[in-house]
């Protein structure tokens, strides 16, 4: 298997996917993706929103898994904390956050479900075949810089993105499916600090494991939750008229 896919394979593929989120910045820049509060019936069949995360999530830890068993599965222990990083970040976004969600009857495209699988697929195999054959860190990384701030990224980013999934779930009561102008908190700066959290998290994650998968994972998701964020942002300034005008969309006091 080594020999079919190289270092220089590895790495060809890893910048073509990279270059499709850049494209895919753009894109939804312009044609927001059509679930949540942007959900469309004209995107073909409707699924459940809950398991349209489900299907979207699950295959990231497969993929990563799948690999290291298939390859190489005694790594060291800075590679398994790193990996149990992701590991924690994907069973919450799989099992925990679909079954928090205070949505009643909300539906969002199987079509975005696919296209959110494909992109777990690839982050997923460029992750796992990082661990599996690249990843040769120095015992002392753990004291090098690059991890340090690193890892306070990361856990700054996840804290963010679950206590403000946590106060915006919490905006409707029990059986309430409208939307509320959200205040207090980092809400007071930006529109949408639970996709900031997220941009912060894996910017951290990219920085802690200073890889190629890491950085290419950190474009695919700045390109996926930036345009989300400024849509979002827009949605509100749509539907509220007294939408707070200094509040930003992602990055206090900037964007
Ligand atoms: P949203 O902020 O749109 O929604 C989060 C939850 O809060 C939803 O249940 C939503 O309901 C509800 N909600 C949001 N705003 C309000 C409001 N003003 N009033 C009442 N309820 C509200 O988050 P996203 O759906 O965009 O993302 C969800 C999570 O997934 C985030 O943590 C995000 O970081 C992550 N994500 C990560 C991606 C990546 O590429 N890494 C890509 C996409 C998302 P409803 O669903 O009905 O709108």
């Amino acid at each position: 298997m080594t020999a079919i896919i190289t270092c220089d394979l590895y790495q060809t593929l890893a910048i073509i996917w990279a270059s499709i989120g850049i494209i895919i910045f753009f894109i939804l820049l312009f044609i927001p993706a059509p679930y949540g509060r942007h959900t469309s019936k004209n995107w073909g069949p409707l699924i459940d929103n809950r398991l349209g995360w489900f299907i979207m999530e699950f295959l990231a830890l497969i993929v990563l898994y799948g690999w290291l068993m298939l390859i190489n599965f005694q790594l060291s222990t800075l590679s398994w904390i790193m990996i149990g990083l992701f590991t924690f970040h994907y069973l919450n976004r799989t099992f925990i956050f679909p079954l928090r969600l205070r949505t009643i009857g909300k539906k969002m495209p199987l079509l975005i479900s696919l296209m959110g699988l494909i992109f777990n697929l690839a982050n997923g195999t460029l992750i796992g075949m990082h661990f599996a054959w690249f990843a040769d860190y120095p015992e002392n990384w753990v004291y090098d810089y690059r991890f340090i701030i690193g890892i306070v990224l990361f856990v700054i980013g996840v804290a963010v993105n679950w206590y403000s999934d946590t106060r915006l779930i919490h905006l409707r009561k029990p059986g309430e499916t409208g939307y509320v102008i959200p205040q207090g908190w980092l809400f007071k700066y930006i529109s949408c600090p639970n996709l900031f959290g997220e941009v912060i998290e894996w910017l951290g994650y990219a920085i802690l494991t200073w890889s190629l998968a890491g950085t290419v994972f950190f474009i695919w998701t700045f390109a996926n939750l930036v345009p989300r964020a400024i849509s979002h942002h827009r949605w509100y300034h749509e539907h509220f008229e007294d939408y707070p005008k200094n509040r930003k969309a992602i990055f206090p006091f900037i964007w």
